[in-house]
């Protein structure tokens, strides 16, 4: 019968020696392999308390920022979401009240921030259409989950900690940024 493609393989049938029947020899192979490894360096890490130096320009999870007296700076404008190609970022805009400047930097801020991590292609455009400097990609990655809910991040989950009631907090997440965020 003509054959399809050139792949097929004629199989060896023919019949075993005395030193393959042993499988002594191969064995020792085997375990010469697995030994030889241990002198080697290790091309994997312990994950997470060892984490690898990322690249500078790698574009991780995303975070809200605040200014330098800890108000939001995202203004609800948008911008972020038209710009984004895999449509992962939706929002609902709110009216600062009196009283509540503290909290917000503009008149209008963002009542609910979401992104959809399992839409995000991590192109940072959305930090490039940012006019209040409010998002940025930051050089960690979405943790593992067994729900697909668990990678729809919410303000809470992106917001960065406050600098005047968490400092600590804030320059850790400020920390892990790639570049110098205003
Ligand atoms: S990084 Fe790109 S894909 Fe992800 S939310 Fe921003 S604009 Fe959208
Ligand atoms: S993050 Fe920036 S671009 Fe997006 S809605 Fe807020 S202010 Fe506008």
């Amino acid at each position: 019968m003509q054959a399809l493609t050139n792949r097929k393989k004629q199989v060896d049938r023919k019949p075993m020696t005395l030193m393959e029947k042993l499988y002594l020899p191969s064995i020792f192979k085997g375990m010469a392999i697995t030994f030889s490894h241990l002198f080697k360096k290790k091309p994997t890490i312990n994950y997470p308390e060892q984490q690898r130096q990322f690249s500078s320009v790698f574009r991780g999870v995303q975070i809200l920022n605040r200014d330098e007296e800890g108000r939001e700076r995202c203004t609800a404008c948008g911008l972020c979401a038209v710009a984004c190609p895999a449509e992962a970022i939706t929002m609902e805009a709110a009216e600062r009240q009196t009283g509540e400047e503290h909290l917000y930097r503009e008149e209008k801020y963002a009542a609910k921030y979401e992104i959809n991590m399992l839409r995000c292609i991590f192109c940072g455009l959305c930090e490039e259409a940012c006019p209040k400097d409010a998002v940025y990609l930051t050089q960690t990655f979405a943790p593992a989950n067994f729900g697909r809910k668990g990678f729809i991040y919410k303000k809470d989950d992106l917001l960065i900690p406050n600098p005047v009631t968490d400092p600590e907090g804030y320059a850790k997440a400020k920390g892990t940024v790639g570049k110098e965020i205003k």
